[in-house]
């Protein structure tokens, strides 16, 4: 497009409303965004400082933690990178067993920066057995491994390792590494006890199920973690911990914060908090069983297939559907995302055009879910991919019985 030509495109006149059901980023609600639109303010107007006051405490609730949260004005890669460089020095031993492309992705980000892999080959098909991961740890006898990064949902293959599991394997080992966890996916989506399930570090972005736009990332630390940020020694500066440590305002955000981002972020968590957690997740829950419900019955033609095998291992939040040789999962996402206009998520990783995701996290209640299944079918019937039809009847069935059921009446 010419420069002189910002703000004009030949792109074919839609009319209507676009659907969004990718893995993130996610809809987000007309309070959240209303809630950023207003007025910037001086850097340390006391309305803003409760603001990021309020949401340091909404952060701490929906993680579950007593400890410290940071908050960067960064995507998840930030928070990945934020984690790293705070708690460990380059040539240091990490364990990271293999979730998908998620795990490999985070992986590599460490090796750039000059940690060590020690990588734990998982099916991609499958949650990650904690057992393996405490076998690793009883191997390592030297204790070497300084800390073990799990993947709580991976987004690319729609799985949900159990990192309670995982804390249970860490500890009858008797192996010290650090426990680090990315919620990116998962927070805001199923349950998630960083005190209780004695997790050291947690990872988190805005943009997933905690119904805000893209751009904040979170860690959130407990004393053990803060302890080994003490003992390390090596070059970051925007990611420090310490300077942010037990500060407000500027400080806190190592600069200045981005103001109507953090009314956003107030706004969607006091959101979460009035539907209460339990619910939440009860909601993504069920949203996610009708999901499968349409894909069971679209796959009866043998073209397409839930990743996930395990039905207890798949994520509340997304689902990955591997589609058969032959049928392109790039050109179904392109079709229903132009055409149909329904943006759902691509294959990624070994999954590029072999699958496509459909997301079903944060501000999504039934009818929401029923116009993607219903784009997604559109495409299929348009694209000419075999499956049979009705699935969008089948998770319109599972909803209504779910209804009927618990005498429902959240979404
Ligand atoms: C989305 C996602 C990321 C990457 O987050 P970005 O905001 O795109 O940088 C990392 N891990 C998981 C599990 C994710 O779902």
């Amino acid at each position: 497009m010419a420069p002189d030509s910002i703000g004009h495109s030949n792109r074919p006149l839609k009319r209507g409303r676009k659907f969004l059901n990718t893995p993130g980023p996610t809809n987000v609600p007309p309070r959240v965004l209303n809630a950023m639109h207003r007025d910037t303010m001086d850097l340390n107007d006391p309305e803003f400082l409760d603001a990021a006051a309020e949401s340091f405490i909404g952060l701490k609730r929906v993680f579950r933690t007593d400890g410290e949260v940071f908050n960067y004005i960064s995507n998840g890669h930030g928070a990945w990178e934020a984690a790293l460089v705070n708690i460990l020095n380059p040539g240091d031993l990490v364990l990271v067993p293999e979730t998908g492309h998620f795990s490999s992705s985070w992986s590599n980000m460490a090796e750039a920066l000059g940690v060590q892999i020690q990588s734990l080959p998982g099916d991609w098909r499958r949650a990650h057995d904690p057992e393996t991961i405490g076998q690793a740890l009883a191997d390592d006898t030297e204790r070497r491994i300084k800390a073990v990064l799990v993947v709580h949902t991976d987004t690319a293959t729609g799985t949900t390792t159990d990192v309670k599991a995982v804390r249970e394997a860490m500890d009858r080992a008797g192996h010290p590494a650090l426990l680090v966890v990315d919620t990116i996916a998962s927070l805001g989506t199923t349950e998630f006890r960083m005190d209780d399930w004695g997790v050291d570090v947690t990872i988190a972005a805005s943009q997933k199920g905690l119904m805000m736009a893209p751009g904040l990332g979170f860690v959130a630390a407990n004393e053990k973690a803060i302890a080994a940020h003490r003992a390390t020694a090596r070059e970051r500066r925007y990611w420090d911990w310490t300077p942010r440590m037990g500060a407000a305002g500027y400080r806190a955000f190592c600069g200045t914060a981005p103001q109507l981002m953090i009314f956003g972020l107030r706004e969607g968590l006091a959101a979460l908090f009035e539907e209460g957690l339990e619910r939440v997740f009860e909601r993504h829950r069920v949203l996610a069983e009708a999901t499968w419900k349409a894909i069971d019955v679209w796959a009866q033609a043998g073209a397409l297939e839930i990743n996930a095998l395990v039905p207890a291992e798949r994520s509340a939040g997304v689902t990955t559907i591997r589609t058969a040789d032959g049928v392109d999962g790039d050109r179904i996402r392109e079709v229903a995302r132009d055409e149909m206009l329904a943006g759902i998520g691509g294959g990624l990783g070994v999954f590029g055009g072999k699958a496509f995701r459909i997301g079903h996290m944060g501000d999504m209640n039934a009818p929401m879910l029923y116009a993607c299944l219903g784009a997604v079918e559109a495409t299929l019937n348009y694209l000419d991919v075999p499956h049979a039809p009705g699935g969008v009847t089948a998770a319109i069935q599972h909803v209504a019985e779910y209804k009927k059921a618990h005498n429902s009446t959240t979404f």
